[in-house]
């Protein structure tokens, strides 16, 4: 690997994936864009090769269709320059559960879970024996939150959180390191590709500044970076707490107050 490993992003035509196009070409580190509109990438491309003198590659794929992701896989797989992912790709859908078909939730899972985790998994043993890399995945504190009524959107959003977490065990000590990114709302295409209004809301981070605090985690090595949330202690004792239950998983009976009721 060079010293500044190329760095592929998914998601790289718009939004918060161009951005970090943009940072990490600032930052002098070759890229592969990867998204289904060409035309938007190579814009983009062009503008970045003559601003920041980097090379830039354009794959265009739809992260949905098989043979598409397994051409990216392989990039990620065989390509040596490429020492760090963006896993940013992702999706929600109108509606709540009721108003979604079967298959708009199966593209949900498609894109925003199966994807990622393919990406991550086809890349993961060259870095792993490399002994560097770094895999970023893009979550979003809906994946904390039931509460905000996306049920599909933000389980895909928890699997990309606990998915990190795993990663960063069993990937850290080999020496590639797995952040997760967890947005809040942001000003992108995603409020209008999923029939949202974002007029309607308070407290819209814009994609420069969501994106520019998760690279100041990023350079810190942390795990999981909340961009919007003022206090850190508050994700640490919700991480804490989650801990402390697991010494009492393990019990060859099932708790008191089950066996009273059985
Ligand atoms: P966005 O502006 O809609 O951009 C999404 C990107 O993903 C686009 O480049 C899009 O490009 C690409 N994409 C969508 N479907 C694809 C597919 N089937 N195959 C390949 N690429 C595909 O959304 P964004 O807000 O920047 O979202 C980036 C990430 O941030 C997502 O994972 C999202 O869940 C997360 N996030 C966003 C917010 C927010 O409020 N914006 C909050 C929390 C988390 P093409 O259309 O060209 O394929």
């Amino acid at each position: 690997m060079t010293a500044k490993p190329a760095v592929l992003i998914t998601g790289a035509s718009t939004g918060i994936g161009a951005v970090y196009a943009e940072r990490f070409a600032k930052r002098g580190h070759d890229l592969v864009l990867v998204a289904r509109d060409r035309a938007r990438m190579q814009a983009l491309a062009e503008r970045l090769r003559r601003e920041d003198g980097v090379s830039v590659d354009v794959l265009q794929a739809d992260l949905t269709v098989a043979d598409e992701l397994a051409r990216v896989e392989a990039r990620l797989r065989d390509d040596a320059r490429i020492g760090v992912l963006v896993n940013n790709a992702g999706a929600s859908a109108a509606g709540g559960f009721l108003d979604q078909s079967p298959d708009t939730v199966a593209g949900l899972i498609s894109l925003n879970v199966t994807a990622l985790t393919r990406l991550a998994s086809a890349v993961a043993p060259r870095f792993a024996a490399a002994g560097e890399g770094a895999i970023v995945n893009i979550g979003s504190v809906v994946g904390l939150a039931p509460e905000y009524g996306l049920a599909v959107y933000g389980a895909t959003k928890a699997f990309v959180l606990f998915l990190t977490q795993g990663l960063d065990l069993e990937l850290g000590p080999k020496g590639v390191y797995v952040q997760a990114v967890l947005p809040a709302a942001t000003r992108t295409e995603i409020w209008e590709r999923s029939g949202r209004d974002l007029n309607a809301m308070v407290g819209v981070m814009e994609a420069d500044e969501l994106v520019d605090a998760a690279l100041v985690g990023f350079d810190r090595r942390e795990t999981v970076t909340i961009p919007p949330l003022p206090d850190a202690g508050q994700w640490s004792a919700f991480d804490a707490a989650r801990q402390v239950m697991i010494p009492n998983f393990a019990q060859d009976h099932a708790a008191q107050r089950y066996r009273e009721a059985a």
